[in-house]
């Protein structure tokens, strides 16, 4: 089992909480105020953590590759969080900063961005380039 620690800032209290990678699907709570960690929000992972985290799910895993220069990437960032709080526990909604991490972007093979790619137990089932509405990810997510 890794014990790689993600640092994830509490939705409630602002806290930044250290939440071992291998137990992501146990719904942490914040140390500080007891809140649920996890509300469906997108998990910021990097070439460093990425694999520990989708190792450990057993939720299909929605990827968002996108870059902070990219306009659609930008436009689409609210769909996607709102298509978190949509989905909540059934999935989770990952985002990975394609310029900070070469080696993701490289291994998955994006050529262009946002590229939405879905992975159910390691395994890429379904992708998407170009910018998608909350019920379009839901839906991706979802099939
Ligand atoms: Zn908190």
């Amino acid at each position: 089992m890794s014990d790689i620690r993600l640092h994830v800032s509490c939705p409630h209290c602002g806290a930044t909480n250290r939440v071992p990678a291998a137990r992501i699907d146990d719904v942490p709570v914040c140390g500080r105020c007891g809140e649920a960690l996890q509300d469906g929000r997108p998990l910021e992972l990097t070439d460093a953590d990425f694999d520990a985290v989708v190792g450990a799910t057993s939720r299909p895993v929605l990827v968002d590759f996108w870059a902070p220069w990219c306009g659609p990437c930008r436009m689409m960032a609210p769909a996607f969080e709102q298509a978190g709080r949509q989905l909540g526990q059934r999935a989770l909604l990952v985002k990975v900063n394609s310029d900070d991490n070469p080696r993701l972007a490289g291994r998955f093979g994006i050529r262009s961005i946002p590229t939405l790619v879905k992975i159910e137990h390691g395994r890429e089932t379904a992708r998407q380039s170009g910018a998608l509405p909350a019920g379009a990810i839901v839906a991706l997510a979802s099939r």
